[in-house]
C-alpha cells in the first residue's frame, strides 16, 4: 500500500504507510517488461496489471520473475511493522499474483482496509541475511538450525520437537550470556521451506525468549507437530502461549473440527493485534487469561481457513471469520474457566442486529463499511454456524465439515459449495436455514405471543419478527422459580412459518413464562416475558 493508493476505512498512523512495494525488475521468460510503458503495464489500486505479448492458454504456463524492495514500516500497522528498533513482523511483503478462478476470472479486489486474504497455493524457499545475534520465526520448515544455534541451543530446539512439555528454547539469561549464535560478527543466513501454502510471513529480532513444545498428531506416521512462542519480556501472559497453541491445535485435530493439523508447526509472534498467515501469527498481548486464550486458539483456527482450505476471505470473510469465531468456543470456554465466548458474540451481534448496518453476510466485502464488517464478517456468522451445530448435532455437523474440508483442501470453495456439502451429508435442503442467516434482511427478535392452559399443559405461541431460526429457550416461573425449562434448536423453524407453538405438559399453575437467554440473541427482549 502505498501514500498515493492508501484505500481504507480505518485509522492508520501516518508513519505506517511507506512508499510500499517497489518493483525494480520485471522478466517474463528472460524479457525484461517495461514497466514504464503504458500499454504494457497499468497499475490500478493495489494491481499490477502486465499485458503479455501472447496469450497464455489454460494448462500453460510463463516464467515470471521479479526484483523488487520492500521498506518495513517503522511503526507497528495493523497486521505488521516494527515493534521497536530491532522486533518487527513482516507480512505482505511480496509480489503476489493475482488468483485465477473460474467465476470472477482474474482476482482485481485491491488489497486494502479489511480485505486481508485470496491466494493460491505456492511453494516457498526463502533464505533471510540477518546481522548475528537475530532469530527469524517464519512460515514454513526451518532447514538450518544446525548452522545458526550453538549446541545447547540447538539441543532446546530439537527437544521442542520431541516433548509434550513447553521448552524454554531462549530465556532472559540465555541473552544476557549473549552464547546463542554460532555466528558472533557479521550476518547469517537463515533458510526456510514452505511447500503448497497460500503465504509466507516472519517475524524477527535480537531479544525476543522463545519457547517451543510438539505433540504427536498422527499415532501411525508419529508426525509431530512443533508449537512456538517468541515474545518480548515485557509481555508475562506469553509464557503460557506455546502451550495454549498446542492445546489448541490438538483441540482443532482430534474434537473440533477433528481434522489432524496439517502443517509441521504454528509460532505465535509476539506483535500487535492479532493477524493470521500460515505456520505464524502476529498477536498483541492480552492481559487477561480468557484474552490470551481466545486470541491463540482464533488466530490458529485460520490455519485450516482461509488457508487449508482456500476461501476467498477478500470477498466472504463469513467464510473463515466466522468459522474462526465458533469452532473454538468449547475449547476456549473449558480453558480459560469463566469465560462465556458463546454470550460475548451475542452481545456483539446484538449492538448492531436488525439496524442498517447488519447486511446480507453474502454481500461481499468491499462493498461494506467496517462497522458492518465485523458483523457480517465475525458476529453473525459464528452465531449462524453454532446454531446450526446444535440443530444438526455434534455427529452431523462435524461429518458435514470434515466433508466440506477433505473436498476442499487446497482449492477455492465459494459459499455455496459450503451450503450444497452440508445439504448433501444432511440429506436434506438446509435452505430454511441457509436463506435467512446468509442471504436475507432477517434479524434475530422473538416475541412470545399468546399462552393458552388447557388441563395441565400449557400451549406457548412464539412469533419470529426478525425471521432469523433462533434456538427456543423457554422458562415456566411460578413464585418466582424456574418450574419448568424447555430447550429447542433452530429447527423448529424448519417449516418456515412466522408462528410456531410450543406445547409443554405437566403445568398445573404458572405466573410466568420467559422466552430467551443471554446465548441466543434478541434484540427486543421486552416481548419476551408473558405473564399469566
Ligand atoms: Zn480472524
Amino acid at each position: 500500500m502505498s501514500k498515493a493508493t492508501a484505500l481504507r476505512d480505518f485509522y492508520l498512523n501516518e508513519k505506517a504507510l511507506t512508499d510500499g512495494m517497489k518493483l525494480l525488475k520485471v522478466k517474463i521468460f528472460e524479457n525484461d517488461v517495461d514497466l514504464n510503458d503504458k500499454k504494457i503495464t497499468n497499475v490500478i489500486g493495489t494491481n499490477l496489471i502486465i499485458n503479455l505479448s501472447s496469450k497464455l492458454s489454460p494448462n500453460s504456463s510463463i516464467k515470471l520473475s521479479i526484483d523488487w524492495e520492500f521498506k518495513i514500516p517503522e511503526v507497528s500497522t495493523i497486521r505488521f511493522g516494527s515493534y521497536d528498533s530491532t522486533s518487527m513482523f513482516v507480512a505482505y511483503w511480496y509480489p503476489q499474483i493475482a488468483v485465477y478462478d473460474d467465476v470472477d476470472g482474474w482476482d482485481r479486489i485491491d488489497y486494502a482496509g479489511t480485505l486481508e486474504m485470496y491466494n493460491d497455493f505456492n511453494d516457498y524457499d526463502v533464505e533471510f541475511t540477518v546481522p548475528s545475534g537475530f532469530q527469524v520465526w517464519a512460515t514454513g520448515d526451518w532447514q538450518n538450525a544446525d548452522e545458526i544455534l550453538n549446541q545447547k541451543y540447538l539441543d532446546r530446539y530439537n527437544l521442542a520437537w520431541q516433548s509434550e512439555k513447553v521448552i524454554n528454547i531462549i530465556t532472559k539469561d540465555d541473552l544476557a550470556l549473549n552464547d546463542i549464535y554460532k555466528t558472533k560478527i557479521g550476518s547469517q543466513s537463515i533458510k526456510f521451506i514452505a511447500n503448497n501454502i497460500p503465504d509466507f510471513a516472519f517475524g524477527i529480532s535480537d531479544h525476543y525468549l522463545w519457547d517451543a513444545v510438539s505433540f504427536e498428531v498422527d499415532k501411525t506416521s508419529g508426525r509431530r507437530v512443533y508449537c512456538a512462542a517468541a515474545y518480548r519480556q515485557t509481555s508475562p501472559e506469553f509464557v503460557d502461549v506455546a502451550f495454549y497453541a498446542k492445546e489448541s491445535l490438538k483441540y482443532f485435530s482430534f474434537e473440533i473440527p477433528g481434522v489432524p493439523y496439517p502443517y509441521p508447526s504454528a509460532t505465535v509472534f509476539n506483535g500487535a493485534g492479532g493477524m493470521e498467515f500460515p505456520m505464524i501469527v502476529n498477536n498483541g498481548r492480552e492481559v487477561t487469561k480468557a484474552g490470551t486464550v481466545h486470541l491463540t486458539s482464533h488466530e490458529l483456527t485460520h490455519q485450516y481457513f482461509p488457508f487449508y482450505i482456500g476461501t476467498n476471505e477478500r470477498k466472504y470473510p463469513f467464510m473463515d471469520e466466522g468459522l474462526a469465531v465458533m469452532l473454538p468456543f468449547d475449547f476456549q470456554e473449558r480453558t480459560a474457566e469463566g469465560y462465556k465466548p458463546r454470550e460475548r458474540y451475542v452481545k456483539a451481534y446484538e449492538d448492531f442486529a436488525g439496524n442498517e448496518y447488519d447486511l446480507p453476510l453474502m454481500i461481499p466485502s468491499p462493498i461494506i463499511s467496517y462497522r458492518s464488517y465485523r458483523t457480517s464478517g465475525y458476529n453473525k456468522p459464528a452465531l449462524a454456524y453454532d446454531f446450526l451445530r446444535k440443530t444438526l448435532g455434534d455427529k452431523l455437523f462435524f461429518k458435514a465439515m470434515q466433508t466440506y474440508m477433505a473436498r476442499w483442501n487446497g482449492k477455492h470453495p465459494l459459499p455455496t459449495d459450503f451450503f450444497f456439502t452440508f445439504n448433501e451429508v444432511a440429506g436434506k435442503d438446509l435452505g430454511w436455514y441457509w436463506k435467512p442467516w446468509f442471504y436475507n434482511f432477517s434479524y434475530p427478535d422473538l416475541s412470545v405471543t399468546k399462552i393458552k392452559s388447557k388441563n395441565n399443559s400449557i400451549k406457548i405461541q412464539i412469533k419470529n419478527i426478525g425471521g432469523l431460526p433462533l434456538p427456543v429457550k423457554l422458562q415456566v416461573m411460578l413464585d418466582g422459580e424456574i418450574i419448568k425449562e424447555v430447550n429447542k434448536t433452530a429447527e423448529i423453524w424448519e417449516s418456515g412459518k412466522e408462528t410456531i407453538e410450543v406445547n409443554i405438559d405437566g403445568i398445573k399453575k404458572y405466573d410466568a413464562v420467559i422466552l430467551g437467554d443471554k446465548a441466543i440473541p434478541d434484540v427486543n427482549s421486552v416481548d419476551n416475558i408473558h405473564f399469566k
